[in-house]
């Protein structure tokens, strides 16, 4: 599909099944929900639409993001969210098998790990590693780089659960994102991740199964482009840029099928396309 601007009313929006949604930036930022999040959601399942929330989320799962969104006033439960922090688990035993496994992260991703099976090897025991996990990790330092390079270097698989430069914690401040400790990492081992998270395919690819729809029904929605908009472009959605800051007119707008400003912009567009498209229900009898 080519770019069409700013601006630009593709009628295809109204005949989408599924709709996957960024968090951070997209539907809130930090504390705050924003504004028409809710409306829009609860619009398109009013009208039989799928809805997930798919984040590159690196230090919470599924089940604390689903909880903070209902307490904003989003309703979602842990089915509704595809976490990148999750899915890393199930992507090691999807290629290896359940292993032994060495993470930087938080201790939750530990949990994560020997509940899907694998054995958490400790910092000290890297020589026994058959996989490395890089997630945000705030205890990060010399000798768990030296460990986890080393580690790698060796021959353990090499995982990140995502590649984002920055951890957005507050506005106009941030934490060294996973990806910056990645690269790390990557650097010293000499070794590429296979990454879990946007705009890598994994997380993508999670979220059709659990929207339950093709890539050509389905849309992404979010604010990064080189995240959110050239991952799902590349994996054969419909791709929805919010452009919180107007910077559509520097030109990489195309990047995108469509380009809202906010969330009750997109929800107008989708409900004249609906409309359009004949897609409105019938009024009951
Ligand atoms: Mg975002």
């Amino acid at each position: 599909m080519e770019g069409q601007g700013p601006g630009a009313e593709m009628p295809s929006l109204g005949r989408l099944r599924g709709f996957a949604f960024d968090l951070d930036g997209t539907i809130w930022a930090g504390p705050t929900l924003l504004p028409g999040a809710g409306e829009l959601v609860e619009g398109l399942r009013s009208e039989g639409l799928a809805v997930v929330f798919a984040t590159n989320s690196s230090r919470h799962g599924a089940r604390i993001l689903a909880d903070r969104l209902t307490a904003m006033g989003v309703r979602a439960g842990e089915r509704d969210v595809l976490a990148a922090f999750d899915l890393v688990a199930e992507e090691i035993t999807r290629r290896l098998g359940r292993v032994r496994v060495m993470a930087l992260a938080t201790p939750d991703m530990d949990e994560l790990l020997a509940a899907a099976g694998h054995e958490v090897v400790g910092v000290d025991d890297w020589p026994r590693a058959q996989a490395v996990v890089v997630g945000n990790d705030p205890a990060f330092d010399f000798g768990r780089l030296r460990a986890a390079s080393r580690a790698v270097a060796a021959g353990a698989a090499f995982f990140a659960v995502n590649m984002d430069p920055r951890y957005p914690v507050a506005a106009d401040t941030f934490d060294p994102g996973c990806g910056a400790l990645a690269e790390a990492v990557a650097t010293a081992a000499e070794v590429r991740p296979i990454v879990i998270g946007k705009p890598f395919a994994p997380l993508f690819e999670r979220t059709l199964e659990r929207l339950g729809c093709s890539a050509g029904e389905a849309a992404m929605v979010g604010d990064s482009l080189g995240s959110d908009v050239d991952g799902a472009r590349a994996m054969g959605m419909f791709t929805v840029w919010i452009d919180g800051r107007g910077e559509a007119d520097r030109g990489d707008a195309a990047r995108a099928d469509m380009v809202a400003r906010n969330l009750p912009e997109l929800h107008r567009i989708w409900q004249n396309q609906r409309k359009i498209s004949g897609m409105t229900p019938q009024p009951a009898q």
